[in-house]
C-alpha cells in the first residue's frame, strides 16, 4: 500500500493505465558521423509533425473546449519556437552524436531540473508544458501511436508523474475512474481538476509510476490517500463495499439538490460554492448550491505565460460564469496574489510571497496597471448576470476606500466608452485580517456585505502559518479567539443592516455548521461537493438548538473543550456524521 495526499474523495477500483512512461525504454545510441545531418533532419521532421498535431488539437479545442484549453495548446505551439528546440537540440545532437529522442529528453529534463529548483509555482507550471511538448516530439521520433488521453477506449485508473492541463483537456472523461500521481498537492492542477470532475484521486505518491505496471489492478481511496496495487481478494471486497457506501451516500445526498437550506423551524441560509477554475461551475450547479460565494481569480493569472490576462479574456470568463449561474449570484473576488499564491511572470516585489507581505489588496492598490483591467472586466460582466465584487485581505477602512476609488475610476473608463455595467453592483470585502474583524463596525458602514475568510483569519489571529505541516495541530478553527472575532463581525454586520457570509474552509465542515448557524451567518460558501452534507445538517436542526449550542460553546475555555462539545453534540444528533467524515475525509 502506498500513501499519498487525499486529493478528491471516493474509491476507484480498476486497471492501471500508465501515462508517460516511454522514458523506460527510450533508445540511446551513437550516430555515425556521416549520418548526423540525417538525424537532425529526422528531429526537424518530428518537430513539424508535432506542430501539425498541436494545430489540429488547437482547432479542435476552439470548437469543443474552453478558451483556457485552447490557450494551453497555443502555448505549446509557441514553445516549439523556443531556441531550446530550434537551436540547442540540433547543436547538441551534432556535438554529442547521440540519437535525437535521447537528446530531446536530456535537454528538456535538464531545463526542467533547473526550473524546479527555483520552487516557483509559475515556473513549475511551465515545466509541465515543456514535458508535454518534449513527450510529443519523442513520440513522433519513435513513430509511436499518439499518446494522449483522448484515445482511451476502456475504463482505467490513470497512473502518471503528474497530469498537465493539456492532458486533462484531451482526456476522455467517461473512461477515467481515478488518478494516482507521483507529484502534486491538494491545490495542484491535478487535484483541482479531479475535484471539479468528481474523480477520486490521490496525488503526491512519490513513486507510484515505478510501483505499477500497465493492467495491474489498482485501488485508489481518495478520502484516505491510500493506493493499493494488486491487493488480495478480501481487501478488494472491503474496498468494493466502501465504494458502494460512498456511492450510496452520494445518492442519498443527491435528493437534496433542489431543496432549500432551511432549518426545521424555518430559518433559511444561503449555501454557495467556492471555485478556482471555470470548470468547477458544473459541480456547483450539480451539488445544489445557490450561487458562487467565492470565485478565486488568482488561477487566471497564475497560469498566464506572460504578463496579465487581458481585460477581454477576463470579461469572457466572468461573463460565462454569470450567465451560467444566473439569476443566482457570483461573487468575484479580486486578485489575491501573494502569500501562498504566486504568478512569477509578473515579477512582483520580493516580499510578495510572505504571508505578512505585499499581498492581496495591498498589491492591487500599488499596481493599478494590474488592478484596473480586472475591475473593468468584472464590471462589464456584471451586465450579464448577478455579479458582486469582493476585495481580499483588507485590513482597514482606508484600504477599502482606496479600492472603491479605483472601482469608481474603472466605472468612469467604461462610462466614457458607453460600455454597460451594473451601476449599483454590490461591493463587499473579506474579513480575514483580525484588524478588519475588530473594525468591522466601521467597515460595515461603507460595505454592502462581508465574507469571513477563516483560512487567513485563523492564521493571522493564532500566528500559525496556514501551510506549515509541522504545526497543523495548532491551527484551531474553534479557538475561542477565532470564535469571538467571528461573532463580533457577524454582530457588526447585522447592526449595520448588511448581510454576512463565510467562505473559508470552516464553512464547509459539517461539525462547525451548528455554531455557524447559531452565530447568525447569512451565507456559507464552500467546496461544491460539501454543499449537500451541510444542507442536510441544516435541514435536520432548529435554529434554537444551534443557538443553544453556540451559547454553550462560548462558555467553554479551550479549543479542545469546544471541539469535544461541538463534535459530541453534533454526533448525538447525526450519528451519520461519522460515516460522512470517514467517507469524505
Ligand atoms: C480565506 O482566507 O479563508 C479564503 C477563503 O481565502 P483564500 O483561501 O483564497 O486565501
Ligand atoms: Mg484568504
Amino acid at each position: 500500500m502506498l500513501k499519498g495526499v487525499a486529493a478528491s474523495p471516493g474509491v476507484a477500483i480498476g486497471k492501471a493505465f500508465l501515462f508517460y512512461h516511454e522514458d523506460v525504454d527510450l533508445p540511446h545510441y551513437t550516430i555515425d558521423e556521416s549520418k548526423i545531418d540525417a538525424e537532425i533532419a529526422r528531429f526537424q521532421d518530428a518537430m513539424k509533425q508535432t506542430r501539425r498535431e498541436l494545430l489540429d488539437i488547437q482547432k479542435k479545442s476552439e470548437e469543443e473546449m474552453t478558451e483556457v484549453h485552447a490557450r494551453i495548446f497555443q502555448a505549446h505551439i509557441l514553445l516549439l519556437e523556443d531556441p531550446m528546440f530550434v537551436d540547442e537540440i540540433p547543436i547538441e545532437i551534432e556535438k554529442s552524436r547521440k540519437n535525437a529522442e535521447y537528446i530531446v529528453k536530456k535537454v528538456t529534463d535538464d531545463l526542467v531540473d533547473q526550473l524546479s529548483k527555483l520552487q516557483d509555482e509559475y515556473l513549475s507550471g511551465r515545466t509541465i508544458d515543456i514535458h508535454d511538448v518534449a513527450r510529443r516530439i519523442i513520440h513522433n521520433l519513435l513513430e509511436k501511436e499518439r499518446l494522449d488521453l483522448s484515445t482511451l477506449s476502456e475504463e482505467v485508473i490513470i497512473i502518471a508523474q503528474d497530469l498537465s492541463p493539456a492532458d486533462t483537456a484531451l482526456m476522455k472523461k467517461e473512461y477515467v475512474l481515478g488518478f494516482a500521481t507521483n507529484f502534486g498537492s491538494r491545490t495542484s492542477h491535478t487535484a483541482i481538476m479531479a475535484r471539479a470532475l468528481e474523480i477520486p484521486a490521490v496525488v503526491g505518491l512519490g513513486t507510484i509510476t515505478s510501483e505499477v505496471k500497465n493492467g495491474d489492478l489498482v485501488i485508489i481511496d481518495g478520502s484516505s490517500g491510500e493506493v493499493l496495487v494488486n491487493p488480495e481478494e478480501s481487501i478488494i471486497q472491503s474496498y468494493i463495499s466502501k465504494q458502494e457506501r460512498f456511492l450510496e451516500f452520494e445518492r442519498s445526498l443527491d435528493v437534496l439538490r433542489d431543496l432549500p437550506a432551511v432549518t426545521i423551524d424555518n430559518h433559511s441560509i444561503d449555501l454557495a460554492g467556492n471555485i478556482e477554475i471555470p470548470e468547477e461551475i458544473d459541480s456547483v450547479l450539480h451539488h445544489g448550491a445557490n450561487g458562487i460565494g467565492l470565485y478565486r481569480t488568482e488561477f487566471i493569472y497564475i497560469r498566464q505565460k506572460e504578463g496579465i490576462p487581458s481585460e477581454e479574456e477576463q470579461y469572457q470568463l466572468y461573463k460565462d460564469s454569470a450567465e451560467k449561474m444566473a439569476p443566482n449570484p457570483v461573487i468575484i473576488r479580486t486578485l489575491d496574489l501573494g502569500g501562498d499564491k504566486f504568478a512569477s511572470q509578473l515579477q512582483l516585489s520580493d516580499d510578495v510571497d510572505s504571508m505578512l507581505g505585499l499581498r492581496g489588496i495591498r498589491l492591487c492598490l500599488q499596481r493599478p496597471d494590474i488592478f484596473l483591467p480586472q475591475l473593468r472586466a468584472i464590471l462589464r460582466a456584471s451586465a450579464h448576470g448577478n455579479i458582486k465584487i469582493m476585495f481580499p485581505m483588507v485590513s482597514g477602512i482606508e484600504e477599502f476606500r482606496q479600492a472603491k476609488a479605483l472601482l469608481d475610476q474603472a466605472k468612469k473608463d467604461l462610462d466614457q466608452k458607453e460600455i454597460p455595467y451594473k451601476q449599483d453592483i454590490e461591493i463587499g470585502l473579506m474579513i480575514e485580517v483580525p484588524a478588519a474583524a475588530m473594525t468591522s463596525d466601521i467597515l460595515a458602514r461603507e460595505a454592502d456585505f462581508f465574507s469571513i475568510g477563516t483560512n487567513d483569519l485563523i492564521q493571522y489571529s493564532l500566528a500559525i502559518h496556514r501551510g506549515n505541516q509541522g504545526i497543523t495541530h495548532l491551527y484551531e478553527p474553534l479557538h475561542p479567539a477565532v470564535l469571538r472575532l467571528i461573532r463580533y463581525t457577524i454582530d457588526a454586520a447585522h447592526n449595520a443592516g448588511i448581510w454576512i457570509g463565510m467562505c473559508g474552509e470552516m464553512a464547509g465542515d459539517p461539525v462547525m455548521v451548528p455554531i455557524l448557524l447559531g452565530m447568525g451567518l447569512d451565507e456559507l460558501s464552500m467546496s461544491p461537493t460539501a454543499v449537500p452534507e451541510v444542507k442536510k445538517l441544516i435541514r435536520s436542526l432548529t435554529l434554537k438548538e444551534a443557538q443553544e449550542m453556540t451559547q454553550k460553546a462560548f462558555s467553554l475555555s479551550t479549543p479542545w473543550e469546544i471541539e469535544s462539545y461541538v463534535y459530541g453534540e453534533t454526533m448525538k444528533k447525526f450519528p451519520e456524521l461519522l460515516t460522512w467524515i470517514s467517507l469524505r475525509a
